[in-house]
């Protein structure tokens, strides 16, 4: 007779073994019907449960790997919010780099759709017209001086050879 651990009751993680069930094909292996905490029933060969392999039937697995993408920002955090001139009215589609995107209102009349990275961050805060205004402010400050007046040689004082 081979060795016989009797699983029967223990836990392992989340699942708990129920009963023994038909030997797995490969290498006649032990199996057991365990249920797990969420409530599927699963059979798992002995060894993989032993081992701390397997440790519920798949949804512990599933969710570690859902928990990872929250770290974006949840879709409706941004609604209502006000970053400088824009006002945000709503999601748009995500661009082709899966970043979200805000359709949002500016303060001069103009709509446009943002990058919610680009209004968490400040980089952008109104529908372009701020930048715009602020390259026309720094335009009027470089402005060059006013020509020097040039000398009026029609002033006898002026003249070389006077
Ligand atoms: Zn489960
Ligand atoms: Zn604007």
């Amino acid at each position: 007779m081979t060795r016989f651990v009797n699983l029967v009751g223990r836990r392992f993680t989340r699942l708990v073994v129920i009963e023994r069930a038909p030997n797995g094909l490969l290498q006649g292996q032990t199996m057991w019907l365990c249920k797990c905490d969420c409530g599927t029933e699963k059979v798992i060969a002995g060894p993989n449960l032993n081992s701390g392999k397997v440790r519920s039937c798949g949804c512990l697995a599933a969710e570690t790997k859902v928990r990872k993408p929250r770290k974006t920002v949840p879709e409706n955090n941004l609604l209502g919010r006000v970053f400088g001139r824009l006002t945000v009215l709503g999601r748009e589609e995500d661009n082709r780099w899966r970043a979200s995107r805000w359709l949002c209102q500016c303060t001069c009349g103009e709509k446009s759709i943002v990058v919610a990275s680009r209004l968490i961050t400040g980089r952008t805060k109104s529908c372009g017209c701020l930048a715009k205004e602020r390259r026309a402010e720094a335009r009027c400050f470089r402005a060059p001086p006013p020509p020097e007046p040039t000398p009026d040689f029609s002033d006898p004082l002026l003249k070389p050879w006077s």
